[in-house]
Order: structure tokens, then C-alpha cells, then sequence
């Protein structure tokens, strides 16, 4: 894309909550895309944003602190792509009325992300399955469109996963996360029931690990996504972390790797070509620490602006093959910087469309 074509406006729905507010942060100043309409609930709708929204981190954009928040109705945002930031209690029928009316969607919410013709989408992971897109269109006579990013635990665990499911064929997954709080959105989980505290239940949250990582790793082909013949049998627990998820996986393969052959796949990891290069890929998608106390959230949570999972701790499995440890920002990877990156992917690759 050359740098004289002018932005490409973008709205963000659900902007008030911690992943809408994310968007607006790594929106401001952003190359290509120009934050031009935020959008939230008739709560907020017809409010000057500033005033409606419990600002989290830093400072607020000064240009997006006086836009009059909109209601999440095609009618009354203009925007070509739409950023969505919805609680799945709305995100269903608001995204699919925006693809209906030809605006490319690019949701974080988990309504869509495994209806078969909606690519669920890592870019560097699996760019090929926005090929999707083409069947969601003839599919649903939509002009725009839908794609999805995961479950953000289960973002941390695909990208970790990802070289050594293509180098050894993983058979068997054990996954236990450890979840900050900024993924349960804001103002989220009570103080007194997190601090000093973990909680051994995260709402839906193990199902959506289990079946979206088959997903996202699975072939794509004219048919669909073949999803990947794995099990996974996934535990999720909340913890008094800020932002990071941290997910420890124990894995089988089809081939068992040594355990240095294993630590090179990881290593010399890059992710697909086409992602590198645009605004928001990090110059390392994975990074692997050989120190034996990493990753940590504290220390590498903002590694590549929040956009590098961090996979360490690399070693046998008593009962599988390899135990590791993955970790990344939650509601930049395993959200809003995941879903811009996916916009710029789309909109390198000519898949945009009118946008
Ligand atoms: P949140 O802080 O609770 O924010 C929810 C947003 O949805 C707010 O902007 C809210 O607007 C809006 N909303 C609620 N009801 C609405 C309605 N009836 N009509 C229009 N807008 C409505 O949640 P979050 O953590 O940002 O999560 C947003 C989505 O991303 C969810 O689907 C979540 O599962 C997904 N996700 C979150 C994370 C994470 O780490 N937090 C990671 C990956 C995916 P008001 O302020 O006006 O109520």
C-alpha cells in the first residue's frame, strides 16, 4: 500500500469498555486507518465520549475525547470498516446488520467465530483462512463481511502451538491458563474476589480454548476449514494480574520432536510473510526466552507494543511430549491490536473492499 493514499475512516463499537478503549489508544496516530465514529450503548449514545467513558490507562486521545458517542446502528455510522468491541449480548445481530450493510466487521465478540463461512483469523498463524470471506459474501449476499479474532487465551496458546503443530502434528493439548483481570472488561471482576485470590472459573471460557484452537489451525479449503485433529482439554482460571494471560500447554505430537529440534521450531518461528511489514505486526510474533523464569506479565506483557507472545520454559513432558509456557497482552494481541492487524492484512491483500 503506498503511504499518499489518504486514511481509511473506522468506527468503533462498543468503544466505552476495556477493548473499545484499547482500539482508540492504538487507533490514534494509526498509518492508515483515521478513528472517525465511536459507537456504544443507548446508555452512552448521543454523549460527547470523554464523558461517557471511564478511561482506563494514560491519557485519552484529544481527537476522540469530543466525538458524540453514536448508537451501534449502520444508520447512523458511516465508517467502511468497523471495529467491534461488543459484549456478545449484542454483538450477534449489531455485526451482521453492519455486514449486511457492506461495512467489512472485525469483531472480538465470540458469536460468529465458528459458524464455518467466518474466518477466525491469527494473521502470521493462519492469513490464508480470509479466504473465507469470499464464501461468507456469495453465502449470505453480503457486500461487507465478518472476521473474527479468538478468545484471547486461546490467541496465546495458537501462536505458541502454531510451529510445532506444522513441524510435528500435536495429537493431544493440556492447557491451563492463568487470566488477568482486564479480560473479564470493565469494570469486571470485583476487587474482593481477585485480590490475593484465584478463581477456577471463567464463564464459557474453556469450551471456546478447546474448539477455537482446532479451528485456527485447521486447512483451509474450498469446503471450509478442516479443523485440526487435536484434543484439547483446557482449564481457565482468573488471577489478580493487570493484563496478560498466561497459558501453560503439555502437548502430544504425531512425531516426537527432541527437545532442541523443538526449541529451533519455536525460535526461528516468523509466521506467514504477508503480515510482516504492516503497521502493527511486531518484528517477532513469537519470542522464546531459554532464561528458565520467563515469560512473566510484569516483565514481557508490552514486548513488540503488546503484540508478541512470549513463549518460554520449553521442556519434557512426563505424561505428553513438551510442557511450555505462553504468554501476551490479552486486550492488545488477544484483541484490538490482533483485529487492526487483521485489518491491515485485508486491506493490503485488496480484501477490504469499497474501504
Ligand atoms: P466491556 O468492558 O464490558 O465493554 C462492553 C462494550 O459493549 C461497552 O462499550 C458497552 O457500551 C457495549 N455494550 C454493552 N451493551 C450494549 C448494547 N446493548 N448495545 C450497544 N453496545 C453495548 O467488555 P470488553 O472486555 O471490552 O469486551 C468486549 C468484547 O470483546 C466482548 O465480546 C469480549 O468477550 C471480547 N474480548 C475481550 C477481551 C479482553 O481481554 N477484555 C479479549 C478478547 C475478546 P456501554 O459503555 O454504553 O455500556
Amino acid at each position: 500500500m503506498t503511504t499518499t493514499r489518504p486514511p481509511i475512516q473506522v468506527a468503533v463499537l462498543g468503544a466505552t469498555g476495556a477493548v473499545g478503549q484499547t482500539f482508540v489508544r492504538l487507533l490514534d496516530g494509526h498509518p492508515w486507518f483515521q478513528l472517525a465514529e465511536v459507537a456504544a450503548s443507548e446508555r452512552s449514545a448521543d454523549r460527547p465520549y470523554a464523558e461517557v467513558t471511564r478511561w482506563i490507562e494514560g491519557d485519552m486521545p484529544a481527537a476522540v475525547a469530543g466525538l458524540t458517542v453514536r448508537p451501534c446502528d449502520p444508520s447512523a455510522v458511516t465508517a467502511p470498516i468497523v471495529f467491534s468491541a461488543l459484549d456478545s449480548t449484542v454483538a450477534g445481530d449489531v455485526e451482521a446488520a453492519f455486514a449486511a450493510a457492506g461495512r467489512l466487521v472485525l469483531s472480538n465478540a465470540k458469536n460468529y467465530r465458528m459458524e464455518p463461512d467466518v474466518p477466525l483469523v491469527i494473521p502470521e498463524v493462519n492469513a490464508d483462512h480470509l479466504a473465507l470471506l469470499d464464501v461468507q459474501r456469495a453465502r449470505r449476499g453480503w457486500t461487507g463481511g465478518i472476521v473474527t479474532n479468538a478468545n484471547c487465551a486461546a490467541t496465546m496458546a495458537a501462536v505458541a502451538l502454531a510451529p510445532l503443530h506444522a513441524a510435528y502434528g500435536a495429537r493431544r493439548v493440556f492447557v491451563a491458563t492463568m487470566q488477568a483481570v482486564s479480560g473479564a472488561g470493565y469494570p469486571g471482576v470485583p476487587s474482593l474476589d481477585i485480590l490475593g485470590n484465584v478463581i477456577p472459573y471463567i464463564g464459557e471460557e474453556e469450551p471456546k480454548i478447546e474448539r477455537e484452537l482446532q479451528k485456527m489451525l485447521g486447512v483451509v479449503g474450498a469446503a471450509g476449514v478442516t479443523h485440526a485433529p487435536f484434543v484439547v482439554s483446557a482449564h481457565a482460571n482468573r488471577v489478580a494480574v493487570e493484563n496478560g494471560h498466561t497459558v501453560c500447554l503439555s502437548v502430544e505430537f504425531e512425531r516426537e520432536p527432541a527437545l532442541e529440534d523443538a526449541a529451533r521450531a519455536l525460535r526461528e518461528w516468523t509466521g506467514a510473510p504477508v503480515v510482516r511489514g504492516l503497521p502493527s505486526a511486531p518484528d517477532e510474533p513469537l519470542h522464546f526466552f531459554e532464561p528458565e523464569d520467563r515469560p512473566q506479565p510484569r516483565r514481557d506483557v508490552m514486548r513488540g507494543r503488546g503484540m508478541t507472545v512470549s513463549v518460554g520454559r520449553l521442556r519434557p513432558d512426563p505424561l505428553f511430549h513438551l510442557k511450555f509456557v505462553a504468554m501476551g497482552h490479552n486486550t492488545i494481541r488477544g484483541a484490538a491490536g490482533g483485529s487492526i492487524l487483521n485489518a491491515e492484512l485485508l486491506v493490503a491483500t485488496g480484501r477490504a473492499g469499497a474501504a
